[in-house]
């Protein structure tokens, strides 16, 4: 079965310890195992330009916990964070997002699953990618394709050994 996907990203409150920190809170979530996780990447805004970058990661968990089990423990995170999110695609502290959950496609009133606009998003592929990349996902197909056809938008991997 394929593992399950979550993207990370932050653009306040020194993001990249926010990020760091909530890749910490994932390991230490019950019934969950983190398999992988990415390099973190900054990327410019979508939305709204008046905004600091995003620093995005993607990390491969297994667990037992339900994809909205699993939501309810992202958005505790979240908060955990002191979460603020001011405006649509405006900045925020952390945004814990679940991108694929297994085989599993969910539509309901608190879950897409796969996470929508994933395919256009590089700061979410080129992530995934880097530690899956012969991921198939469900309706979108194999990663490394969809990744090929997804400009970087000036997405760059974070070396953190030179900060
Ligand atoms: P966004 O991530 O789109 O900027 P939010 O993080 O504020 O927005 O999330 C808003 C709502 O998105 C959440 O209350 C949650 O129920 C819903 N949601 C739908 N699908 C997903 C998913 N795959 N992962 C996380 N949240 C999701
Ligand atoms: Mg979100």
């Amino acid at each position: 079965m394929n593992g399950i996907f979550i993207g990370l990203g932050s653009n306040l409150a020194a993001p990249i310890k926010q990020v760091l920190m909530a890749i910490k809170a994932l390991h230490a979530l019950p019934e969950t195992k983190l398999i992988k996780q990415s390099s973190l990447y900054a990327s410019p805004p979508m939305g709204p330009q008046d905004q600091p970058d995003y620093i995005n990661a993607v990390v491969e968990l297994t667990s037992q916990l339900s994809a909205s089990e699993l939501l309810d423990q992202l958005q505790t995170i979240e908060q955990q964070q002191g979460r603020v999110k001011l405006r649509h695609w405006g900045e925020r502290t952390l945004d814990l997002d679940i991108l694929v959950y297994g085989d599993q496609e969910i539509n309901d009133e608190r879950l897409t699953i796969p996470h929508p606009g994933l395919t256009e998003r590089a700061f979410v592929l080129y992530p995934l990618a880097e530690i899956t990349p012969d991921l198939i996902i469900p309706k979108l197909g194999n990663v490394a394709s969809l990744v090929q056809n997804c400009p970087r938008a000036g997405l760059n991997r974070i070396n953190l050994d030179l900060l």
